[in-house]
């Protein structure tokens, strides 16, 4: 390879590494003895699913949050019969237990890769990590073991195969991977540097094992055999990163305040309510977003009042009167549940949030019914999704009031909440003083730039069109802001332009003061609240003018 490549990818995990390149093998490059005869290859191949099942079950006994839910996914899948089935009928045709498991599996692995959808897309690592556990099993190549404090390179990395390394000082480049799949998910939460997509100027190509090499995540690039200029500007990136990160948790439970003396409120958004176990209170304003859909999804099917009613009271027990702001089911679109969403074509413009709890009143009212009752717990503040007319607040206020009016006759304790809405559909951010029955608003950037950009947020080829920074996006959260001033009326921002770092000066200058961030980037949007100041004119801001 010529001295110094630079490859790009795109960002999906924050964060900076140095180390040799480590590049992927396939564990079922090794060879497999095969047996004497069919019965043979079949308890061969029962036997390494077994060996695969525990070497998933001992990882979810050290994994924790979403790590769980994933590994509990690939156990699931490898438990239930139907791969070993269309393995074993491939053996009975005569093939090796080795290429009859790659058979049952790689069909299945393409389905999801051929996928539009980038969910199902993502998706396709969980199996791949379920077929090379049993082919590694078979072939008696075990894990794959990864040199500590490299750089891994392959197409796509599993969640398993993540989990079982420890990344300290390495850093992930993949060739195809995406910014939305559960690895990338893993690599965030863990504080792991990660890049994908670095496959498709087809640069990757001539990557070789063992050379040292620099991954930038926070701009998306990994330089091989980097020259001096290139280490120096690296090292100083590095350090400003380092600094920045050390400054931020330090001073992470002091308010932050703007150059200017303004306080900005920094909220957290969580989805299941064990995560609050691992932030301290004491370093939010409170929850600005809990997305309740995923307590809706899994193997558990939906879940009860009760249930809910656990997962509320906790969060709003643990935020200890700071104001906790949970979002009734945001179901459909990018977040299918199956046997409850809708299947249909164009899902993102489809029966998606309050549209889709609308449609369900019985399973809207449990739900309803479990906040109503856990709303003494704490300062609790509910907030529908994808509200694109007005009309879906007042049906959704009618059923918390007739909801509120039954636990009264039944003598159920219970508080009826402040009810806000999702500013996230262009009908809202364009007129929003016509909503006038919500309590306050919360800026969905995510939706608001697909919609208003016509662009599917989970396209990683338009990924750079879906830009929160748009002037067009930009205009409209400034309008909903300036609404809401002027109506007394609370807004912020909750969509993930809030955690990053380079687009929090340009939601200030719109005039928001409130946003709610992923927990892990709490302490570095403090840092940049801290050093901004507002801009007076604001350079290229005038988008309402
Ligand atoms: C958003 O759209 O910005 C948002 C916060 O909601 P979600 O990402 O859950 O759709
Ligand atoms: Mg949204």
């Amino acid at each position: 390879m010529p001295a110094s490549a630079r490859i790009k990818g795109r960002p999906a995990s924050p964060g900076y590494a140095e180390g040799r390149i480590h590049l992927a093998r396939d564990p079922g490059d090794s060879d497999y003895v095969p047996a004497s005869s069919a019965e043979g290859e079949i308890e061969a191949l029962q036997t390494a699913i077994s060996v695969a099942i525990s070497g998933l079950q001992t990882l979810v006994e050290r994994a924790e949050g979403d790590a769980v839910d994933i590994l509990e996914f690939q156990l699931a899948m490898l438990a239930d019969d139907t791969f070993f089935e269309v393995a074993s009928a491939k053996i009975g045709e005569g093939a090796q237990a080795d290429i009859a498991w790659r058979y049952a599996l790689d069909e299945e692995i393409a389905g999801y890769l051929a996928s539009d959808d980038e969910y199902f897309k993502a998706r396709s690592a969980d199996l791949t990590d379920i077929r090379d556990r049993v082919l590694g099993a078979l072939t008696g190549a075990g894990e794959t073991v990864i040199p500590a404090g490299s750089i891994y390179i392959g197409d796509d990395l599993t969640p398993s195969a993540f989990l079982s390394h420890d990344w300290r000082g390495g850093g992930i480049a993949l060739r195809r991977g995406s910014a939305t799949s559960h690895v990338a998910m893993l690599a965030r939460a863990a504080g792991v540097p990660a890049i994908v997509g670095i496959g498709a100027a087809g640069g990757a190509e001539g990557l070789e094992d063992g050379v040292s090499a620099l991954l930038d995540s926070e701009q998306g690039v990994l330089i091989a055999e980097p020259d001096a200029k290139e280490r120096a500007e690296f090292q100083a990136a590095y350090e400003r990163y380092l600094k920045t990160i050390r400054d931020a948790d330090r001073n992470a439970v002091q308010p932050a305040l703007t150059a200017d003396g303004e306080r900005v409120e920094i909220f957290v958004n969580i989805a299941d309510p064990s995560e609050v176990d691992a932030i301290d209170v004491a370093t939010v304003d409170g929850v600005g977003l809990m997305r309740t859909e995923f307590l809706f999804g899994g193997d558990r099917g939906l879940p009860d009042e009760d249930d809910q009613y656990a997962a509320y009271r906790k969060v709003l027990e643990w935020a200890d009167g700071k104001p906790v702001i949970i979002r009734t089911a945001d179901i459909g679109g990018d977040k299918p549940i199956e046997g409850y969403s809708v299947e249909e074509d164009n899902s993102f413009l489809g029966m998606r949030g309050i549209r889709l709890s609308l449609r369900r009143p019985a399973v809207f009212r449990q739900q309803i019914r479990a906040l109503l009752r856990s709303a003494p717990s704490g300062r609790l503040k509910v907030m529908l999704p994808m509200v694109s007319v007005p009309d879906e607040i007042d049906r959704a206020i009618a059923l918390f009031e007739e909801e509120a009016r039954l636990l009264e006759t039944e003598g159920v304790e219970h508080a009826i909440p402040e009810i806000g809405i999702m500013v996230e559909v262009p009908s809202v951010a364009v007129q929003p003083a016509r909503f006038a029955r919500a309590a306050f608003f919360s800026i969905g950037s995510n939706d608001l730039t697909q919609y208003v950009l016509a662009v599917s947020r989970d396209n990683a080829d338009l990924s750079e069109l879906a830009d929160p920074a748009d002037p067009s996006v930009l205009a409209l959260i400034e309008n909903v802001v300036a609404v809401a001033r002027a109506q007394n009326r609370e807004v912020s921002l909750c969509g993930d332009a809030a955690s990053d770092t380079r687009l929090v000066p340009l939601l200030l200058q719109t005039g928001l003061r409130k946003l709610s961030v992923a927990a892990s980037r709490i302490g570095m949007v403090k840092e940049v609240v801290r050093q901004w100041r507002k801009a007076e004119p604001a350079p290229g801001l005038r988008h309402t003018a």
